[in-house]
Formats: structure tokens, sequence, C-alpha cells
């Protein structure tokens, strides 16, 4: 049974967190460090720890993933200026938080490589 995180307490609201979207498949809330102007996470409400551990039955929460990322790409009004979405895994991968969760930044020109 893989570990528990922060996130799962942000998704069940026993922490504070400035959501912005939920529904049954996931959450989105405002990094608490933003790396850019504009810079949400956007997370399955089921733990997944990496990329590598992502099976099948995960599709559809992994696809809501990205209608939420565009949504909300167009909700803070960055869509059209353009942004970047990143999944970090593993150690390599700068992951520190064995969550998936989709980093979307934006708001400003963002570098070549944006290491979050
Ligand atoms: P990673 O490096 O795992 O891809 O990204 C983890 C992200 O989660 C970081 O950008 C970090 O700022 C963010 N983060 C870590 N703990 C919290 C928290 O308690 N609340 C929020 N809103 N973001 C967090």
């Amino acid at each position: 049974m893989a570990q528990e995180t922060i996130f799962s307490k942000i998704i069940r609201k026993e922490i504070p967190a400035d959501i912005l979207y939920q529904d049954d498949l996931v959450t989105a809330f405002r990094d608490i460090q933003p790396k850019a102007k504009t810079h949400i996470l956007i997370i399955p409400n089921v733990l997944i720890p990496t990329v590598n551990d992502v099976e099948p039955d995960h599709e559809l929460a992994l696809g809501r993933m990205f209608t939420v990322a565009r949504k909300l790409a167009s909700d803070a009004g960055i869509a059209e200026d353009g942004y970047r979405l990143i999944m970090n895994c593993n150690r390599h991968g700068g992951q520190e938080v064995y969550h998936i969760h989709l980093h979307l930044v934006g708001g400003e020109p963002l570098g070549p490589l944006l290491s979050l």
C-alpha cells in the first residue's frame, strides 16, 4: 500500500489549500511555492505515487487531469499566450511529493528549461 502524502490531506480538506477545482476524480490547487505567475497542481484523487505506477484503471482520472488543465488555463486567461504542463518522476525527474501531479505553469514567458 502506497504511503499517503500531504496531497491526500488537501484532497480531504484536512489541511488548507487554495483549491480551484474538485470533482470525483481530480483536485486542483495553487502551488504553495509558485515558480511562475500561475502555478497550479492538478492531481488524481486516487493515490498514484509516480508515473511508474500508472495502470489502465487510472486512464479516466489521467484524462480528466488534462481537461481540467485546459479549463483552468482558460479561466486564468493564459490559454492563448500558452503555458507548460510538467509531471516529474522520481529522483532524476525532481519529484518531491509522491502523489502524481501535473504542474500547470504560465502567466509569463517561461525559460527553455524550468525546473519545478
Ligand atoms: P514535485 O517536485 O514533486 O514535482 O512538486 C511538488 C510541488 O508541490 C512543489 O512545487 C511544491 O511547492 C508543492 N507543494 C509541496 N507541499 C505543498 C503543500 O502543502 N501545499 C501546496 N499547495 N503545494 C505544495
